[in-house]
């Protein structure tokens, strides 16, 4: 079954598994270029993702691995598959744009054992329609770090794209210096973004947004189809997985960086590993990006800025709102059904704060143990918060520390942070959960180890002198982060205080 895409045999069968569909291609023209990725001197393997691939149901010939390069290099394009750059707009820092894939080609969509359907986008490949200035290539650095940083998330249980593999290139990019280039191989359930309804409503094709709006339904929310309010019920269905994918973030101190429509999955998953970073220490005004200078995606506004991302969203919906399904939509609405269309979109949206807050405070209730809700637990847990943001202390350590019962061992004679924990005890000794129930729940919500910025620098050094021990060691421990062994010093201690604050990147 193994069709042949051009001569490179080798490549063809380093791979085998494949189950391309691409129903993507199908939807009207203007949704993507047909484009192949442009191929690459001299492709190598640098990590690859042997569990993912098990999971996708994909095989390699390990004495084929200069075969496996090729393919994830797009320089031998896998049967099946039929390569294009996605369209998209997007509001970047607040200001509307025209994008797209200016850097990736998507293969198509994998079939994978489980039933499940995931892009597999190269990203790295080369110029598109969509490329604008850039030069369609990526760093080995940026994409070793998404891969590592994208599976940390999914060792933390949060919704993420995944990372297959990172190959070098053998061609320079130029960035501030000639650096290393690189392709990763993303997996993810789809590349549709708020960003995607954006140009759908921005193309002059009344129809395009009905269009895509079914297919997004079809794709992620097939339980929808039928009803008759089905794009209500996907705006609803949007705004409930982006709360709860905000919340897990602030649980576990993640900051996105560049929170822009495009990088809004409509899948609900995180995607676009740019200027991302955890924070250390409890700081809601965090902000890691050197462009985000007015704190516009920093770690506390997270929520906020989500939520007018959505609306964007939600207008690009209006037309399909309070329509009848089969009715054309190109037919003059009345001022009233559009009042009741914004309404109803507007109610919707709303109820983005109390899915969050419920998602938030039900996560910090497992952070601490705690198993009943009681009318008190808010201000319990703002006044900790408050407290290790007075006291810089790191939120990771600290909720690992209250983990193991050794918190108030690492803080002797912090005499409020003596007196918060007997409120706590108190707290779960009139809860319905045993002490040995509250700690399990305890492990089970705080990460021993995250993807600290320091230690991400060090490995990533390493692996490019060509030491690939600190990342293997380091990816092993963010696979499994809830551990009841205590982490190794070295990865696991937050930066000096005397560090630098730590700056990420966008355009890398
Ligand atoms: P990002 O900040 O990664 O979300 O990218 C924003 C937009 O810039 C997307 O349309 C990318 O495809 C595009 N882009 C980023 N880097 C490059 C590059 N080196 N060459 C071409 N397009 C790029
Ligand atoms: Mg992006």
């Amino acid at each position: 079954m193994i069709a042949k895409s051009n001569d490179d045999t080798a490549g063809d069968q380093s791979i085998s598994g494949w189950s391309f569909d691409n129903s993507y291609g199908r939807l009207p023209d203007a949704f993507y270029q047909t484009i192949e990725p442009t191929p690459v001197q001299q492709p190598e393997v640098a990590v690859f993702n042997d569990s993912l691939a098990s999971e996708m149901g994909l095989e390699c010939i390990t004495e084929a691995i200069d075969g496996v390069a090729r393919v994830l290099a797009g320089n031998v394009i896998p049967p099946g598959s039929q390569p294009i750059a996605q369209a998209y707009a997007g509001h970047q820092f607040g200001h509307f744009t025209m994008l797209g894939d200016g850097r990736a080609v998507l293969l198509g969509e994998h079939q994978m054992p489980s039933g499940a359907r995931v892009d597999v986008q190269l990203k790295g490949s080369g110029r598109t329609l969509y490329s604008r200035g850039g030069d369609g290539r990526a760093a080995l650095g940026p994409m070793l770090r998404e891969y590592l940083i994208s599976e940390a998330m999914h060792g933390l249980g949060i919704p993420t794209s995944r990372s297959l593999a990172v190959v070098t290139t053998g061609e320079s990019v130029y960035r501030e210096s000639a650096l290393p280039g690189a392709i990763l191989t993303r997996i993810a359930q789809s590349h549709v973004r708020v960003g995607t309804f954006q140009y759908a409503a921005g193309i002059d094709d009344p129809k395009a947004i009905g269009v895509l709006a079914d297919y997004v339904i079809d794709r992620h929310d097939a339980d929808l189809a039928e009803q008759p309010d089905r794009y209500l019920r996907l705006l609803e269905s949007v705004v409930l997985r982006q709360a709860e994918l905000v919340a897990q973030w602030m649980l576990v101190g993640f900051v996105h960086g560049v929170l822009n429509t495009d990088n809004v999955s409509i899948a609900g998953e995180t995607i676009d590993y740019g200027p991302c970073a955890f924070i250390d220490r409890y700081r809601i005004d965090t902000v890691f990006s050197s462009i985000d200078r007015q704190g516009r995606y920093a770690f506390g506004n997270q929520p906020a800025i989500m939520q007018w991302n959505l609306a964007r969203f939600a207008e690009t919906l209006l037309p399909l709102l309070g329509d009848s399904p089969n009715s054309d939509r190109s037919a003059d609405v009345s001022d009233a059904d559009k009042d009741l269309a914004v309404d109803s979109a507007t109610d919707v949206l709303r109820g983005f704060e109390g899915h969050y807050q419920e998602a938030w405070l039900s996560g910090m209730r497992r952070k601490l143990g705690l198993g009943d809700a009681h009318g008190g637990d808010l201000q319990l847990i703002q006044s900790l918060l408050d407290h290790m943001s007075d006291r810089k202390l790191d939120y990771t350590n600290t909720f690992d520390s209250l983990t193991r019962g050794t918190l108030i061992d690492d803080h002797s004679g912090d005499a409020l942070l003596a007196d918060w924990i007997d409120r706590w005890q108190q707290r779960r000794h009139s809860d319905r959960f045993s002490e040995q129930e509250s700690i399990a729940t305890m492990r089970a919500a705080n990460p021993a180890i995250i993807p600290r910025n320091h230690i991400v620098e060090q490995v990533l050094k390493s692996a490019g002198d060509g030491d690939w021990r600190p990342w293997d060691d380091f990816l092993r421990l963010l696979r499994s982060p809830y551990q009841t062994e205590p982490v190794p010093d070295n990865f696991h201690q937050p930066a000096p205080a005397d560090a630098q604050p730590y700056r990420t990147f966008c355009g890398t």
